[in-house]
């Protein structure tokens, strides 16, 4: 035995110095390489993503995903459980956040029906974990599950034993549900269940229909048996119906389930979506789009371990924002406002923080998938209408979380790429100029918080009792900076002076005896005591270390605060060097992005958390541009992984797997809003972007390798580059990217 493995360890080592691992077999069906087990294995002291095996379509209005946590539990899913209690229709952006409008459907066999006796041992070993397709073996009532998905439907096959106590239970879960029973083989039902964000008349109603009529039905209400017939319904606290089968062995029962947020009738007219109900044509359809939207982007010359994470870290770029709109009987677009409760025309989606993904998630959208954004950003439009603010973290309505008025960087990005239905221009523009002028009345992290001091005496007071000043104004300032963006291109020339001069406050929280950002009273004072260990406080979620480079917009302007180049990049050195020490006392417990921070062993450099996620990429604003290199790859090679606890902090929403997806093609949206991308280290020899206008970006890396990951030269369309930034609007024209790569860094 000995022997064998060394002959193995010597041919791996052989292996691994004439081709790196490297695999040339081309990617056929890349949603083969999606693993949606990825950042499950999250708990709430630890997230390595705090994900769920999300089986939906990409931004699909209904995802489903195995339920092992208590309903209610933000944990819906987590990979060290032993048994499964449903499968539940979800929408939850992030365990913090929660569900709403969630229901379960759960196979079982004898007296099981509530959650605790009908839940079921299962094993990873039984499962298979695809966007398009679930299945799991459930060996307490040896039944086997199948999920594929629509956008707002789904078609579920149970593959049940010989049994005359074969049943299937849908739960409407508590705080407000109904259920009914339509005919021997449809059921329908309704909850209000929700984590806020919603109006009072929010609901979803779904549609049940079995391939096989039930023999006997049992419904509880409230705990307590309840006699229901057809025709006939249960609306209490928490109604569940259990429908009885006899079944032979291998017999399978398919279910087609839909639900709407605006009506029963449209339930059913989204159960459409099903078509006959054929389990193996749905799924079929839903790997064909998921290959159509994930085959966007074809990487070559990468390692199988690389394809596995790239493509999971596509497919979480691509779930959200959800779809919060249907079509009615006419064909025409229209949606549920969850922000004042009526039906209304047009687009909607929902489930994002904007604080996480204006970063990369939207940039990303817009180079890649501009048509889908269109549709986001009509929904945007529609947002101001039915509430008179942008969202900043909508699920399903505004959400008070996080800081920042970030909403103004992804419509800008938008507009600025000419992605924006031009008849939502206008409104947009509008919507950006008054949400920097006022808070929203209940939901603070909405609107500008503190925009009162922001617009007086350049920056939000530590000591005007509003949190986490100094990241809100540094985001603010920002912010600013994109709205001037648009405020140009549309020709408002005072607005855009004006909105310029504004987005320069960022200088004024700026110690020149620290060199960092600050926070600062109302006197002018900057606070203290002060230490740039302290997360949170003037912070979010983060420290001063964290915070300074949030100066997205002008980065040679926060160099020279910190007294030019040298010192800049010096400061940029000791993020990383300084050791993974934290001061709590803010939060009087060590929050997990803390634990995050120090478990990667990369100093104080925080890549769990999303404020940092740029940081990286400023070492191309000083002269080594190397270092941006050699840290992006490390990022990329140790801190991702196509496995359970696969990402190094929660994933929010897409931001964190843009951030991989950019990177690996090697380079990275720094300023959204600006033409600019600053260039990484590109993890693939071959990489190809499908435009949506037809044209391709292509890019190749000789020589790529995990050593020879210093960029010799770079060529764009033949041309030497020598610095290292793309433009967007050089690629959107298709280009033909050339890295040299090699061991030895340049300066
Ligand atoms: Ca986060």
């Amino acid at each position: 035995m000995k022997k064998l493995a060394a002959f193995i360890l010597a041919t791996a080592a052989l292996c691994g110095c004439c081709c790196d691992g490297a695999d040339d077999k081309p990617v056929l069906r890349p949603s083969e390489y999606v693993s949606t087990l990825v950042g499950t294995q999250s708990d709430y002291s630890f997230s390595t993503g705090n994900t769920y095996p999300a089986v939906a379509l990409p931004w699909g209005m209904n995802f489903w995903t195995p339920q092992t946590g208590k309903m209610g539990d933000g944990w819906a899913y987590t990979y060290g459980s032993h048994t499964i209690r449903g499968f539940k229709q979800t929408h939850q952006p992030s365990p913090w956040i929660n569900d709403y409008g969630q229901f379960s459907i759960m196979p079982v066999r004898g007296g099981a029906f509530d959650e605790e006796s009908r839940q079921s041992w299962f094993s990873h070993q039984s499962e298979q974990a695809h966007p398009y397709f679930y299945s799991v073996y459930l060996a307490d009532h040896d039944i086997r599950a199948e999920i594929t998905p629509t956008e707002r439907a789904a078609v579920m096959r149970f593959t049940f034993p010989e049994s005359d106590e074969s049943a299937v239970v849908v739960d409407a879960f508590d705080r407000g549900s109904g259920v009914r029973v339509i005919d021997d083989c449809t059921v329908a039902g309704f909850t209000t269940r929700n984590s806020g964000g919603v109006p009072e008349n929010f609901a979803n109603y779904f549609v049940v229909r079995f391939s096989k009529p039930f023999e006997g039905v049992e419904c509880r209400l409230d705990g307590k048996n309840k006699t229901i017939g057809e025709g006939e319904e249960a609306v209490g606290g928490h109604a569940l119906l259990k429908l009885h089968f006899n079944t032979k062995r291998g017999e399978p029962i398919t279910v087609c389930t839909a639900s709407s947020f605006i009506s029963e009738e449209q339930a059913f007219r989204n159960l459409r979506e099903t078509g006959d109900g054929d389990f193996d044509a749905v799924r079929e359809a839903a790997q064909r789009r998921w290959d159509e939207v994930l085959g966007r982007i074809e990487v070559g010359g990468g390692t199988e371990e690389q394809y596995r994470t790239f493509y999971s870290c596509l497919y979480r770029a691509t779930l959200f924002p959800r779809k919060l709109f249907e079509i009615d009987g006419e064909g025409k677009i229209v949606h549920y406002s969850p922000y004042n409760g009526e039906v209304c025309d047009g687009y909607m989606y929902t489930d994002t923080g904007f604080w996480d993904t204006f970063r990369s998630l939207f940039p990303l959208l817009n180079l890649v998938y501009p048509s889908e954004n269109a549709k986001m950003q009509a929904g945007l439009a529609n947002t101001y209408r039915e509430s008179g603010f942008l969202p900043e973290w909508a699920s399903p309505g505004h959400r008070g979380c996080m800081v920042g008025n970030n909403s103004a960087s992804v419509v800008s990005d938008a507009i600025m790429c000419g992605v924006t239905p031009e008849e939502d221009v206008a409104t947009l523009y509008e919507a950006m100029l008054s949400g920097r002028m006022k808070v929203h009345p209940e939901v603070s992290s909405t609107g500008r918080l503190g925009h009162e001091y922001y617009n007086t005496i350049g920056y939000v007071p530590c000591d005007a009792g509003i949190n986490e000043s100094v990241a809100r104004s540094l985001e603010y300032a920002y912010d600013d900076w994109c709205i001037a963006q648009v405020a140009e291109k549309l020709g408002y020339d005072e607005d855009a002076k004006m909105l310029k001069a504004a987005s320069d406050s960022y200088k004024n929280l700026f110690d020149v005896e620290t060199k960092l950002m600050r926070g600062r009273k109302v006197n002018g004072e900057f606070q203290s005591p002060f230490s740039p260990y302290k997360w949170g406080d003037a912070y979010t979620e983060g420290n001063a270390w964290h915070y300074t480079w949030s100066v997205f917009h002008d980065v040679d302007g926060l160099a020279e605060l910190m007294g030019g180049k040298e010192d800049f990049e010096r400061m940029l050195d000791s993020v990383f060097v300084v050791p993974p020490i934290y001061d709590d006392s803010y939060y009087g417990f060590r929050i997990h992005e803390i634990t995050e921070m120090q478990v990667a062993d990369m100093g104080n450099y925080a890549h769990g958390n999303q404020p940092a996620q740029h940081m990286i990429y400023l070492y191309d604003w000083t002269d080594s541009p190397y270092k941006a290199q050699w840290w992006t790859r490390e990022v990329m090679e140790r801190l991702y992984r196509p496995k359970p606890d696969g990402y190094c902090g929660d994933e929010d929403n897409g931001q964190t797997s843009a951030w991989y997806v950019f990177s690996a093609l090697g380079f990275y949206p720094v300023c959204p809003a600006s033409d600019d991308y600053a260039v990484g280290s590109p993890l693939f020899r071959r990489a190809t972007i499908h435009l949506e206008n037809g044209r391709e970006v292509k890019i190749t890396a000789r020589g790529n390798s995990p050593e020879n990951r210093y960029i010799g030269s770079m060529r764009v369309d033949g041309k030497r580059r020598t610095e290292p930034f793309l433009h967007r609007s050089e690629l959107l024209d298709g280009a033909e990217v050339k890295f040299e790569m090699q061991s030895q860094y340049k300066k």
